[in-house]
C-alpha cells in the first residue's frame, strides 16, 4: 500500500536553475520513518524536470544545462505561441519523474549523486511530489 503523497515546494530564482533537492527529499523520508524501500518524485509541471547527477562539483550541473541550450536553442521556429517551447522541450527530454532507492532511512545514492529539481521557466513557485513505498 503506497504511503500518502509528500509535497515538497520549492521557489525557483530565475529563468533556469537547478536546485539540489537531495536533503529535502530525506527530510521527506526521515518524516515517514520509512527505512527501506522506494521514492518515486514527480514534478506536476511542464517546463520543469527532475534528474540525478553530480552535486559536488557545480561545473557539471552548468555544463548540463549549458549543453541543453545547445541541444535546444533559445531561438527557433517554433509553434507554440507562448514563446516557451525551448522549457517544453527541456522539460521532456529531461523527464519528470524519478524512482529511487532508500536504505538506511535516506535516499541511497552514488557518492557524487545529488537529486536535482530543475527550472526551464522561472522563477516561479512549484512543486514536486514524493510517494514513499
Ligand atoms: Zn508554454
Amino acid at each position: 500500500m503506497a504511503g500518502a503523497k509528500k509535497v515538497i515546494s520549492l521557489r525557483s530564482s530565475c529563468k533556469e536553475e537547478a536546485i539540489d533537492i537531495t536533503d529535502l527529499v530525506n527530510q521527506v523520508i526521515k518524516g515517514s520513518g520509512i527505512k527501506e524501500g522506494i521514492c518515486f518524485l514527480f514534478v506536476p509541471h511542464t517546463t520543469a524536470a527532475l534528474f540525478v547527477n553530480e552535486g559536488y562539483d557545480p561545473s557539471v550541473v552548468k555544463d548540463i544545462l549549458s549543453s541543453l541550450s545547445k541541444l535546444v536553442p533559445a531561438e527557433g521556429n517554433y509553434a507554440h505561441l507562448e514563446g516557451n517551447s525551448p522549457a517544453h522541450i527541456k522539460s521532456s527530454l529531461m523527464g519528470v519523474s524519478l524512482l529511487l532507492p532508500i536504505e538506511g532511512g535516506k535516499l541511497s545514492l552514488g557518492r557524487w549523486q545529488s537529486v536535482f529539481f530543475v527550472e526551464f521557466d522561472g522563477p516561479r513557485q512549484r512543486e514536486v511530489w514524493a510517494w514513499l513505498l
